[in-house]
């Protein structure tokens, strides 16, 4: 069994060491732990060691683990392809939706969150390596949904999301986490507030990510272990 614990410092001691390369104060990048397929006590047990930011992919997984976690010194996202007909479950749980991948999704939200009386945090998830299994809206279309989606006022939008391209060239990895700051620059210029949020970032690229501007880095298997393949 991984040490959880020993992990997370791990990580963290990369991401300082990032930040220092980078020229970033180390505080500048929060680490959001992806807990697809991670029984609640894991999860439980990386909150004792001090993670503070929870991301689930799966509705149904958030449902699973909530009685355990719900009591807990935490705060969830989610970070999956979010169904439409999962919009009124998901607000149960989570404080901040990180992939919103369109205007329909945020209408579906923003009519929920008024009859609840709520707002709700979110990102919009850009598909800044082109692949067609990947979700998000595609750059050249990532101005306009965050202008729209910045009208919507039960929404407020922290910023952009990406899953970035995995390769094992360096190079073109920095490059689809660039595309995500320029975009999030030009969103931010368009809407005429700032967009503080850069999530990008996994357990194999971090520096990358840090080193391009990540506030926000979403971690699994270099806190978790491996996932069984079919995950
Ligand atoms: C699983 C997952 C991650 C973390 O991936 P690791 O390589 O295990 O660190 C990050 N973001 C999303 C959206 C994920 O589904």
């Amino acid at each position: 069994m991984p040490d959880i614990r020993e992990n997370l410092a791990a990580v963290r001691a990369r991401l300082d060491e990032a930040c220092e390369a980078a020229g970033r104060a180390p505080d500048e990048v929060e680490v959001l732990l992806a807990t697809k397929t991670q029984p609640a006590a894991r999860i439980a047990e990386a909150i004792a060691a001090g993670a503070r930011l929870i991301g689930e992919n799966r509705v149904q997984e958030l449902a699973a683990k909530d009685a355990e976690l719900s009591g807990l010194p935490c705060e969830r996202h989610f970070i999956g392809h979010l169904q439409s007909n999962k919009v009124n479950q998901v607000l149960r749980y989570v404080s901040c939706v990180q992939s919103v991948d369109g205007v329909e999704l945020a209408d579906r939200l923003q009519r929920r969150l008024e009859a609840l009386g709520q707002t709700l945090d979110v990102l919009v998830q850009v598909n800044t390596s082109g692949e067609a299994s990947k979700s998000g809206v595609a750059p050249d279309d990532a101005v306009a949904v965050v202008k729209e989606v910045a009208t919507r006022d039960r929404l407020r939008v922290r910023g952009l999301m990406t899953v970035g391209l995995q390769s094992p060239d360096d190079a073109l990895v920095r490059a689809s986490y660039r595309d995500l700051r320029v975009l999030r620059d030009r969103a931010a210029d368009a809407v005429g507030a700032a967009l503080p949020v850069l999530s990008m970032g996994m357990s194999g690229d971090l520096e990358a990510a840090v080193a391009e501007g990540a506030t926000l880095v979403r971690i699994g298997s270099a806190v978790f272990g491996a996932r069984p393949r079919t995950a």
